[in-house]
């Protein structure tokens, strides 16, 4: 009895011991799972945080490109001529991409060729919509600048424009679309300059006022559009008739008028000779019809005739006036007029 309650006891001690191990293993195994499992989480919080950190580089990266954006635009808008962009351009390059040289080569012939000779260099594509504007071509730039480069060389090609539109602008405003001579505006405030420095410098100054005879005529036998052709025939030959220095304009209609810096009666007189003849000798095409003219020019000088450019315009139209009085075709100077009433 005592042999078989012992068996018992010992089969049950034995039981009790086999489920305290097997319960002891499942626990372990559990625990190698959770640590497992926050292991994984571990990792997936390390990979989180790095994504995280990689998104912010990113995002400052982005806020300098877009800060550096601003301030080259900023700098550059400033610039009213394209070397002044350039200029500005480069300086701005400077502060934030390393290089030895930067050149700007424009499209066209001469451009060309230099690009040939720079091809080894990184070049930069200037190119607005599809027109070539020309290369920026830089020398001892790093591989990971190149993309600076790009979005800074776009911003070039946007100032470029501006400053061609404002070119575009200022050519408008100053040049009288019809006669391809300066607008009134223009030519008075020149005039004004020119007295200034006539005056400043004590020299001679003359001014002529140029009225076609019976343009109206012309108008109603040839109608306006041949009437435009011969205002457009006589503005060359002014252009053609005069120095560099010159400033011819468009006075209104069909009167034109010239300022001649550092010229005196007898300089003022010939050149206004020259272009009276030169309408009245040429026969000008236009359309299907050759339109014989001639014009009428007073001449006025600084400082004989008047102080300012309003006395000089005045005596210069008093000239014409006479000139057109007496016949027309003719070159009157105020001060060789005897009766000035
Ligand atoms: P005068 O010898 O006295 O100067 O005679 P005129 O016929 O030239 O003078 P008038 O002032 O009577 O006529 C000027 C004409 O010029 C009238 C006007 O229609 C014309 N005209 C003014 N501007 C233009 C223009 O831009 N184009 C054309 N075709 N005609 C113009
Ligand atoms: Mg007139
Ligand atoms: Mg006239």
């Amino acid at each position: 009895m005592i042999v078989v309650s012992l068996i018992i006891v010992a089969a049950y001690a034995a039981f009790v011991l086999y489920c305290a191990k097997r319960s002891a293993v499942s626990f372990e195994e559990e625990l190698e799972k959770d640590l497992l499992a926050h292991k994984k989480d571990l990792q997936e919080f390390r990979e989180k945080k790095e994504a995280r950190y990689q998104e912010k580089m990113k995002f400052e990266e982005e806020a300098i490109k877009i800060f550096t954006l601003y301030e080259i635009t900023r700098e550059i808008t400033k610039s009213l001529t394209e070397k002044e962009a350039f200029d500005i351009f480069k300086k701005q390059l400077a502060q934030h991409v390393r290089f030895k040289s930067c050149q700007l080569v424009k499209a066209g012939l001469e451009g060309e060729k230099e690009f040939q000779a720079l091809k080894e260099q990184f070049v930069f594509i200037l190119q607005e919509k599809k027109r070539l504007i020309g290369y920026l071509v830089l020398e001892g730039i790093a591989e990971e600048d190149k993309e600076k480069v790009m979005i800074l060389g776009n911003q070039f090609v946007l100032a470029l424009r501006r400053v061609a539109l404002y070119e575009e602008i200022e050519q408008v405003a100053i040049m009288d679309s019809l006669t391809d001579v300066y607008t009134r505006r223009y030519v008075m405030e020149r005039f004004q300059e020119e007295v200034k420095r006539s005056k400043a410098r004590n020299i001679k100054l003359s001014f002529l006022m140029m009225d076609v005879d019976f343009f109206k005529a012309v108008n109603d036998t040839h109608g306006h559009l041949t009437g435009d052709q011969v205002l457009r025939e006589i503005g060359n030959i002014i252009k053609d008739s005069i120095r560099e220095i010159d400033i011819p304009g468009r006075y209104g209609g069909e009167e034109f008028c010239i300022v001649l810096p550092d010229t005196d009666y007898l300089g003022a007189q010939y050149v206004a000779e020259r272009i009276r003849k030169s309408v009245e000798e040429s026969a000008i095409k236009a359309y299907d019809t050759l339109v014989q003219t001639t014009v009428s020019i007073g001449v006025s000088n600084y400082p004989s005739d008047g102080q300012n450019i309003n006395d000089l315009v005045d005596k210069a139209d008093f000239a014409l006036y006479r000139a057109k009085k007496y016949g027309r075709n003719k070159v009157f100077c105020f001060a060789e007029i005897t009766d000035k009433k």
